[in-house]
């Protein structure tokens, strides 16, 4: 078979085993998990990928799964994931009664995708036309909620970040892969210009406590501090520049403890997120002069606990345009396609394109918002059907032959390797005491 009847056969495949294919997504939609609890997830993850005869390796990241496809001829190592998470949308139709969590983010079609990718990928008529390995691998924590579960595995030293892809890039998961493919549930087809990347910050204000009624002269007020170094920060916002894309939104999980007592103690948690790593940087340090002055001014202390959440995701216009025509010539051909949108938003598949060419893609089959109640699947067949056709189709393009093109993609240059980036996510993480 030539390339484009090897895509035809693919498709035809997967077409032959559509309900299969409905019947795991939908199943994989009822038992939603939260971040690093991915345990029913993973089981079926693994169960599937061993079932297709390939040797699965698990507890990767506490949950994560890989299995590897070798074609036995050299050429790339192309790694397609799909993402184990959850996130709690206590409303949603299709929420766990107990942890509130709720495929409300879609990933359980994008896990589909990818195990329906591997069915594809392992038949021995398709095998035999590639080079190189495929690398499957299910990545747990994408959302990373139940932050103060993450937050004690951190401390525990079970852990070194939020995001699964993180913890799976210093556990040397991506070490020997050269590309790496994934997809994310929409409304629509289309790929990306760029996502922002975060730092996460707590904020600590330690004034002092008095009655605040009779003597608030003898106490320092922890909320005025709070207060003042908040709007210190709204008014440094006209100096983040339109293309930096800086976002900074938080909430105050402690605001005092008691209404006739001056508050000694409070706690701003934020985010920070912006294009590069050094916008989200450079905002940052604006939050941390902000709170020092805020430390002087009232003579109390302050203390700034940073860690390092996401990267920016890079695009790489060679995978955008090998996908889109994917898409257009073989999947969606009358339904529009869009490139270039920018998502403020984040993700740590941008940790993996710092250092690996990558695409995070979007395929339809959705309606409603994102992390939201009404985000739900419309179109079984788009979900759970087409998108494992994306993610076969483009790794035949990438392997076909003696993967040529995937040759000169993982030839690509990245902003940083895996040593830069992991020391760049541990300095980028840190303490300060104010005074
Ligand atoms: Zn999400
Ligand atoms: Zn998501």
């Amino acid at each position: 078979m030539n390339k484009n009847e090897l895509k035809e056969f693919i498709c035809h495949f997967l077409d032959e085993h559509k309900q299969e294919l409905i019947d795991n997504g939908e199943y994989l939609l009822h038992i939603p998990e939260l971040a690093y609890k991915e345990y029913k997830t993973s089981e079926f993850v693994a169960g599937y990928l061993a079932g297709l005869g390939l040797n699965v390796r698990k507890n990767i990241a506490i949950t994560g799964v890989r299995a590897d496809l070798n074609t036995g001829k050299p050429g790339p190592v192309t790694a397609v994931l799909g993402e184990l998470d959850a996130l709690i949308v206590p409303d949603h139709p299709f929420a766990d009664t107990t942890s509130g969590a709720a495929h409300a983010c879609g990933h359980h079609a994008a896990l589909n995708a990818m195990l329906g990718c591997a069915k594809a990928l392992c038949l021995p008529e398709v095998l035999q036309h590639l080079s190189g390995k495929i690398s499957f691998m299910a990545t747990p924590s994408e959302e990373c909620q139940d932050q103060p579960y993450i937050a004690s595995l951190i401390a525990e030293k079970k852990l070194q970040f939020f995001g699964g892809k993180s913890q799976m890039i210093a556990e040397n998961e991506f070490k020997d892969t050269q590309i790496a493919l994934m997809l994310h549930a929409g409304d629509k087809n289309f790929t990306v210009s760029g996502f922002n990347g975060f730092v996460m910050k707590r904020l600590i204000f330690k004034g002092k406590s008095a009655h605040a009624g009779a003597y608030p002269e003898q106490g320092i007020n922890a909320i005025s501090m709070m207060r003042s170094a908040m709007a210190m920060l709204d008014a440094q916002r006209d100096t983040f520049r339109d293309e930096d894309h800086v976002r900074i939104h938080g909430y105050i999980p402690d605001g005092g403890q008691a209404v006739n007592v001056v508050p000694h103690h409070t706690v701003f948690t934020l985010q920070v997120r912006g294009a590069t790593p050094q916008a989200v940087q450079d905002a940052s340090e604006k939050v941390d002069r902000c709170v020092h002055a805020a430390a002087i001014a009232f003579g109390g202390k302050a203390v700034v606990e940073n860690i390092f959440g996401f990267m920016p995701l890079i695009n790489y216009p060679e995978l955008d345009e090998l996908h889109r025509n994917n898409v257009l010539n073989f999947i969606a051909p009358q339904a529009p396609f869009i490139t270039g949108i920018y998502r403020p938003s984040s993700t740590d598949m941008g940790d993996v394109s710092m250092i690996k060419p990558s695409i995070h893609g979007y395929f339809r089959g959705f309606s409603g918002t994102a992390h939201t109640v009404d985000f739900l699947v419309t179109d079984p067949v788009q979900a759970y059907v087409d998108s494992a056709k994306m993610l076969a189709l483009n790794v035949i393009d990438l392997l076909y032959g003696d993967a040529r093109t995937g040759r000169e993609i993982a030839a690509l240059s990245t902003p940083m390797d895996q040593e830069e980036y992991l020391q760049k996510m541990h300095g980028y993480s840190s303490r300060i005491e104010y005074p």
